[in-house]
């Protein structure tokens, strides 16, 4: 996807500069970025600067954002496996144990190669990192239900690895010539999956407001108000997921009592926007159907 999207940059007219590194931003107007690049260290002013520097952001604190963030409540460890033939590859397979807050996901990606996740509570403090935590990661699938002889032949074919889930997002991601997409802008517990269509999204977004106005200070505010508003949309649906599906103790369980029998008999109790993107309507008639409470 890197390949075409760069692709795609040049035979638009960008100048693509790989291997430099922004050392600094400075918001406008004009914004300034500082660049790394070569061994030499350069100033570009532009009508607009675009942070999509990742979770870990630096043009956000550059740039003088403030940054919000959840509290920790869920680790996610990813790896991918070679040799699962068992594991039928036209299916995706999400296994739930709510009783310890525990999830394990399999996406089959052909020839017998399965991209796979184990979700936990970040209260264990447990991190499940390189080679030698291979085996863990699979006993932890398989007691979230994940059948063990998926797991028979397998062998990890990339980097065990544990990422923290809380979102972490910036209220309104413009200022003063400076706009923040993706993960930059809001990084959504990686357990949902939302986050790449999210920067998508964001780029379709900022592009159109700015195709859209000759003002591109009023471009970016334009921008920023849309991102702040279908980013909430898909946090408080994750969040109703998080105390549906991973929450522990007494209350959490008394509200999947409540709830799980009337999902089982009607499925679109289920909000679909994890799925469909943030276009459909979320109210409190959607959670009240969800938790089972109208
Ligand atoms: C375990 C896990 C599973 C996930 N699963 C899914 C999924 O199933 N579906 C989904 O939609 N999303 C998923 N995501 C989220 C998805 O990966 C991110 O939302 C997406 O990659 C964000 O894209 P981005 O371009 O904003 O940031 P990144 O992909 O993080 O890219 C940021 C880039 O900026 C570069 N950079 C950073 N600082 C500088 C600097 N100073 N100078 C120059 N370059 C710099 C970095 O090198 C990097 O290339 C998952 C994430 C994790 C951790």
């Amino acid at each position: 996807m890197q390949e075409i999207l760069l692709q795609a940059a040049l035979d638009a007219g960008a100048e693509v500069r790989r291997g430099a590194w922004v050392r600094d931003v400075k918001p406008g107007p004009p914004p300034i970025v500082v660049v790394e690049h070569n061994g030499q260290v350069h100033e570009v002013q532009a009508r607009l600067v675009v942070g999509a520097d990742g979770r870990t952001s630096m043009v956000r604190k550059w740039a003088g954002f403030t940054v919000r963030r959840d509290p920790d409540r869920r680790l996610v460890a990813g790896v991918l496996f070679e040799g699962m033939p068992a594991a039928p590859e036209d299916t995706s397979y999400f296994a739930v144990k709510p009783e310890i807050g525990q999830m394990a996901i399999l996406f089959p990606q052909g020839g017998a190669r399965v991209r796979a996740y184990v979700i936990w509570p970040a209260d264990t403090g447990r991190r499940l990192q390189g080679e030698g935590d291979i085996p863990r990661f699979m006993a932890e699938s398989v007691r979230a239900g994940i059948p063990a002889e998926f797991f028979a032949q397998a062998k990890a074919n990339g980097p065990l690895a544990t990422f923290d889930g809380a979102d972490t997002w910036v209220e309104h991601p413009y200022r003063e010539g400076v706009a923040l997409i993706g993960d930059a802008a809001a990084a959504s517990d990686p357990s949902f999956g939302e986050g790449l269509s999210l920067t998508v999204r964001d780029t379709r977004v900022l592009r159109d407001r700015l195709l859209s106005h000759d003002d591109w200070e009023a471009a970016g505010q334009a921008y920023a108000e849309e991102r702040t508003r279908y980013y909430h949309i898909l946090h408080t649906c994750t969040e109703w997921f998080g105390q549906m599906f991973y929450e522990l103790g007494p209350e959490a369980e008394a509200r999947r009592a409540k709830a799980m029998p009337l999902i089982a008999q009607d499925e679109t109790r289920i909000p679909d926007h994890m799925f469909c993107g943030p276009d459909l309507r979320l109210d409190d008639g959607v959670r009240r159907r969800f938790f089972g409470e109208e």
